[in-house]
This record gives structure tokens, sequence and C-alpha cells, in this order.
């Protein structure tokens, strides 16, 4: 399998970066760019890469002008902060590469032809007053609370990219990301799933914030990543939801994590939970079957395995 076609993947040593980076690897594609400033990626991510004569890497921040000569394709935007914590901790820097960092790309796409797709979020959603959530719907949004930094980033950068389609005629694809898991989530990102697995690993107890009925869906990876490939070569340049729509409440995840580490001696804990901390959150995938014909086929159980070996690894070496 070969083609000729070459594409820059931003974000590229994070977990989902370094996933379609294999998977454009795989695919037989002549160019792989790969590009990072590695505050929240990390180059083991995609160390195996390197040999590769077809892969290169730009060790580069999007937020300033980016220069990449020679032809480029497809640009896939996956460069941001992107756990609770990171964004907390980042917010500068969330806000613009998810503005400035967007607008440079979206330069470098019109300027190449290249058609580009952008990573955004469920956050667009916010805390929704709609379940589950469809693309139509516009989102609860606080602008100014410790989430505003990412949600809005990402919302500005939905508006820009259809700015350019609209204005210049470029191609442009929006993936709308769920909760998404598998090998390679850092293991200290804060987020509930690599939280849960490394504490119940450690015989420490599980923090579960507030009382655990708050839901969320989660995506094994490689779901994730065959949805986005089929939406960029697709023609449909509107939003997509990309998750799986089982539902489980945290309490309920927590639980489940336990019972796949057999003599844990970790038990729930229960702590306060975050400001704007979203209560429910399940993505109605309609429009990813109608159009892509995508639905996800990893089940939380196969997905949890792969990544309890992982973790088991990542957290006691
Ligand atoms: N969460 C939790 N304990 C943790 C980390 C997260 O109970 O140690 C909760 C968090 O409050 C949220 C859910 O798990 O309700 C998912 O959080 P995560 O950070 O994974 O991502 P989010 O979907 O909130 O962006």
């Amino acid at each position: 399998m070969h083609n000729d076609k070459s594409v820059l993947i931003t974000g590229a040593a994070g977990f989902l970066g370094s996933h379609l980076c294999d998977r454009f690897i795989a695919e037989g594609y002549s160019k792989v760019i790969g590009m990072d400033n590695l505050i929240t990626g990390d180059i083991r991510n995609i160390e195996h890469l390197f040999k590769l004569e077809q892969f290169e890497f730009y060790h580069h921040d999007v937020s300033n002008y980016v220069h990449v000569p020679g032809q480029l394709d497809y640009i896939l935007h996956f460069a941001s902060p992107a756990s609770p914590i990171d964004y907390l901790k980042l917010p500068i820097q969330t806000m613009k590469v998810g503005s400035l960092g967007t607008h440079n790309l979206l330069g470098l796409a019109k300027a190449k032809k290249a058609r580009m797709l952008i990573a955004s979020t469920s956050e667009v959603y916010g805390d929704p007053l709609v379940h589950p959530q469809q693309e139509d719907y516009w989102g609860n949004v606080n602008p100014i609370g410790p989430r505003g930094v990412y949600d809005e980033a990402k919302r500005f950068q939905e508006a820009l990219t259809m700015a350019y389609h609209n204005a210049h005629g470029l191609e442009t694809r929006i993936v709308r990301i769920f909760n998404t898991y598998g090998p390679r989530m850092r293991v200290d990102d804060g987020r509930a799933l690599p939280a849960f697995f490394s504490q119940a690993l450690r015989g420490e107890d599980i923090t579960v914030f507030g009382d655990g009925s708050q839901t969320r869906s989660f995506c094994y990876v490689d779901d994730l990543v065959e949805g986005i490939y089929r939406l960029l070569l697709s023609d449909y340049h509107l939003p997509v939801n990309i998750g799986n729509p089982d539902e489980i409440t945290i309490k309920e995840f927590g639980e489940e994590i336990l019972s796949l580490i057999p003599g844990t001696k970790s038990k729930l804990s229960f702590h306060p939970l975050p400001k704007d901390d979203p209560q429910k959150r399940r993505p109605d995938i309609t429009r990813a079957k109608e159009v892509l014909g995508w639905e996800p086929k990893f089940d939380r159980k196969q997905g949890l395995a792969i990544t309890l070996a992982y973790f088991r690894k990542a957290v006691l070496g």
C-alpha cells in the first residue's frame, strides 16, 4: 500500500496525534510530518517512527508562524492541552494554540491548497442542556469559568475554520471528539481514566469527584482514529461527533475499573466536584453513521483490557 500524499499532524507527540501518525504511516502516505512543541506531548509516543524515511518531526509551537516546505495534501490540527488539569495549568497556551495556531495552519492550508481537519470537542456543548448531544446543539458554555479557555478556543477554532471555508473555499473538516481512551494516555494528565487506573494499580483510593452521578461516554482510540480518517476523506464540511454513545456514571466507572484489578486494596473516595464539570455527556452519532458509515467497534470491556495492559507497564514499570 503506497500513495503519494503528504500530511501534517500537529500535536503529533500527544495521545491522539501519535495514533494518527501511525495510521497515516500504515496507509502508506509518502510523507507524514509530525509537529509538536512537547509541552504536554511525549516524544516517546512517536519514537518508533523516527527510523522511517517517510516520517519527519518538527519541534515547533504552531502558535508561531508555521513553515513547511513542499507539497501538503492534508493538515490535521491536534495540538492543544486537552485535559482539564492541563488547560488549567496552561490557560494562555491553550487559547493561543486554538486561535493563533489554527489561524496559522489555515493560512498554511490555503497556501498549499491542502485540506484541513480540526480537532474540536464535546466541550463546545459545555454543560449541555440537551441530551444526547447532536451537532446542531449550540451548547451551554461559561466563557469565564475554568474550562472557558479550552471551550472558547475550540469554539473560536470552529468559527474560524468555517470562515476560511466560506470566504476562501478552503476544504475543511471538523471533528467533535468525545472522551477517548487507550494506550499512550499520559498517566498524570488528571483525567478520570488515567487517574483511576493508576490509583487502582498502586492500591490508592479512587478519587471520584462529586457524588459520581455525572456521566461520560468513553470511546476507544482505534475507533476514534477510524472515524477521523473517514471524515478527512469524506466530502462533508460540517461538524461530526465521533464518540462512543455507551454512557456510564463516573461512580460506576470507578467500580468497573476496580473490578478489573482483582485484589486491589483501593476503594472509592469522594471529593469536591470541580467547577463547571459537565453533568452529562453522550454523543448522538446519527450523523457519523449516515455520512461516514461509522460506528464504534470496541466495547468498554475490550478497550479497557487493552488499556489496562498499557497502564500496568506505565505505572508499575
Ligand atoms: N473525575 C473524577 N476523578 C478524577 C478525575 C476526574 O471523578 O480523579 C471526573 C470529572 O470530574 C469528570 C469525569 O470524571 O466528571 C471525567 O473527567 P475527565 O477529566 O476525564 O474529562 P472531562 O470529560 O471532564 O473533560
